[in-house]
């Protein structure tokens, strides 16, 4: 599916690379002509790092430095004689790509899965995952946990512990809406685990409700996603539910 972003503008002089080859087209053009040709999307929430070429995140770094100042201009915060913001576009753009978004630019961890040779097949909890993400829509955090409940057979492919925290942790560094970045976690790990059943709860503060808005510093969204025999067996979803302690459902 195409996604509606604007014509590649004529580059701006103003982000000419020095050292490019290519007579200066930002690089976020070109990475973004390569996800079209592919046919694939890019959202907020997707992983592009298959379409970044070695190199290209620095000079990518450099591009939303360079717009970030912009930004700051256009609010008129005066950053060259303001010590405390001269440097904030480059810190802004830093956190976005290499902290807080990060998970759209880089490749998926690289993580072992073993067989099950003790043909576990009892519920398995792990959780809670401390995840940290942020709104699509207001770029504003949404810090909270997540539970997940996998019910494995003999044919599933098992993680080590820590490694759900990774995937959980790759999924939320990108701009997202809770309900898919819930989504996004179940679809990966059925996938890599194979699982008869797969159950997700995420508990989080959204930031856009705490800090603008109507300020409700209360207010935490709960949804949760159930997969397999979760689905269908309404005592192993109960067994999950009630094993996930201190759960404000
Ligand atoms: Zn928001």
């Amino acid at each position: 599916m195409m996604t509606m972003t604007e014509p590649a503008s004529p580059p701006d002089p103003q982000t000419l690379p020095t050292s490019d080859e290519d007579l200066g087209v930002p690089v976020s053009v070109k990475i973004r002509e390569r996800i079209r040709s592919a046919g694939k999307r890019f959202h907020a929430n997707d992983n592009i790092a298959s379409f970044i070429e070695p190199g290209e995140l620095e000079r990518l770094l450099d591009e939303v430095e360079h717009k970030m100042r912009g930004v700051l201009e256009s609010l008129v915060i005066d950053t060259e004689s303001d010590h405390n913001t001269q440097d904030t576009a480059r810190r802004v753009a830093k956190m976005y790509l290499t902290e807080v978004f990060r998970g759209r630019y880089v490749k998926r961890p690289a993580i072992t899965e073993f067989p099950n040779v003790e043909h576990l097949n009892e519920l398995m909890i792990i959780g809670p995952i401390r995840v940290h993400s942020a709104c699509s829509h207001h770029l504003c955090p949404i810090i909270g946990r997540v539970w997940i409940g996998v019910m494995p057979n003999s044919h599933s492919n098992l993680i080590g512990l820590s490694k759900y925290v990774r995937l959980a942790d790759w999924i939320m560094s990108r701009p997202q809406i809770q309900e898919e970045a819930v989504t996004q976690v179940a679809d990966l790990l059925q996938e890599m685990i194979q699982p008869d059943g797969l159950a997700i709860v995420m508990e989080a503060d959204h930031f856009c409700m705490h800090w603008r808005g109507v300020k409700d510093t209360e207010s935490k969204m709960l949804n949760s996603v159930m997969r397999g025999s979760f689905l269908k067996d309404p005592n192993l979803r109960r067994e999950f539910l009630a094993l996930i302690p201190d759960k404000k459902a």
